[in-house]
């Protein structure tokens, strides 16, 4: 019975087109409604798969039993979140399990206008506004109706008002730039901020951001250093009790600044907390000795001192510090180092030899190296000197 319902195709029609952005749930769904059933939950169950909750590789594996297109199938898995530990994968992108969300449905009305299907970014739950449209998304039909993801259709409700109606293009005016970001990234813009940071750390520093201030998050993590740090200084006089800062940075920002949550490579997160402590002192009575004895000193050289203390250049530095992955945050000038990171790349510039000492040292001319590069024996970094 099992083996039969394995091999057996789930759906008997499959001439349904896949739309851009769309995961293997939506288009499971969609092909639920194309047989003419009304429930995802109970035609899952009924194909031997979890019904209940959306598991979004069970739905991806089902379809995958069709004779449909590679491309199709390419598409699907681009756009299908797969776990993968405390992670979805997206294709090439990342997001927290809490960073999605698909036990209701949510859309925007133009879009459902324009094609009749699900996008994978609504799934976001940072994702609010449609930046196509500028409109806010919903999850109730303009009656009210919620939609959960057992029901099958796009073009109506389960209380029979179409999905469509109500769109209001143009109603939203709050910013659409994580939209548009989340947006970019999984249909692969270029282009784009942050692009060495991955998304799901970039929802992260939004999220804290956003937060902090009560506004958003994704445009004060994308202005410029010096304009975040004047906002961050001014919550912080604003929020919180002079006298309270006097007393210290860590008992005024609590968790911002416990040095929590930046071990996972790409975090933004010891970026964040310099920008939170250099705000504090502008506004905090703490001088910038004390903070060292709150543990800051370990990762406390930015790129230009890192590149003073090794006696090499700043843009050489960023490079080779990049490919050797020593430092964090590798995103806009905001290299920082631990004091550890610096000895380390101490270490690695001065094994380095110039192309004019090849020869005394090796006997060998400088250009002759050039082949064991190509063949991957060593590496050549330029711009340090
Ligand atoms: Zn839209």
């Amino acid at each position: 019975m099992q083996i039969e319902n394995a091999l057996a195709r789930p759906f008997s029609r499959w001439d349904v087109a896949h739309g851009r952005g769309e995961s293997a749930y939506g288009y499971f769904a969609r092909l639920v409604a194309n047989e003419g059933h009304s429930s995802l939950r109970v035609y899952a169950n009924e194909i031997g798969i979890n019904g209940r909750n959306l598991v979004p590789e069970e739905m991806l594996a089902a379809i995958r039993r069709l004779p449909l297109s590679v491309k199709t199938i390419s598409d699907l898995e681009r756009w299908t979140p797969i776990r993968d530990g405390s992670l979805y994968r997206i294709g090439a992108e990342t997001a927290r399990l809490k960073q999605m969300s698909m036990t209701t449905r949510r859309w925007c009305r133009s879009c459902l206008r324009e094609a009749r299907h699900h996008r994978v970014w609504w799934d976001f739950t940072a994702y609010r506004t449609c930046p196509t449209h500028c409109e806010a998304l919903v999850g109730r039909t303009v009656r009210g109706g919620m939609v959960r993801w057992h029901w099958p259709h796009f073009d109506v409700g389960p209380d029979g008002m179409d999905l469509a109606v109500g769109a209001e293009p143009g109603s939203s005016a709050v910013p659409i730039g994580l939209e548009r970001f989340i947006e970019g990234r999984l249909t692969g813009d270029v282009g784009l901020p942050l692009s060495d940071v991955p998304l799901n750390h970039v929802l992260d520093a939004v999220d804290t951001l956003g937060t902090f201030l009560e506004d958003d998050g994704f445009v004060a993590l994308t202005m410029p250093q010096d304009d975040l740090r004047d906002r961050l200084a001014e919550r912080i006089r604003d929020t919180v009790p002079e006298e309270k800062r006097r007393r210290g940075v860590h008992g005024s920002l609590g968790h911002l600044v416990d040095g929590s949550g930046g071990e996972e490579p790409g975090s933004l997160r010891p970026w964040l907390e310099r920008q939170f402590l250099e705000a504090f002192a502008e506004v905090g009575r703490i001088g910038r000795k004390r903070f060292s004895h709150a543990g800051i000193e370990r990762r406390d050289f930015t790129l230009a001192e890192a590149a003073t203390e090794l006696g090499v250049n700043k843009k050489g530095l960023s490079r080779f510090a990049k490919r050797l992955s020593i430092g964090h945050t590798p995103w806009k000038d905001a290299h920082s180092f631990s004091r550890e990171d610096v000895e380390a790349l101490r270490a690695k510039v001065a094994d380095l030899i110039t192309l004019r000492e090849t020869i005394p040292i090796t006997g060998i001319p400088g250009h002759e190296f050039r082949f064991l590069e190509r063949a991957g024996y060593i590496d050549s970094h330029s711009g340090l000197r």
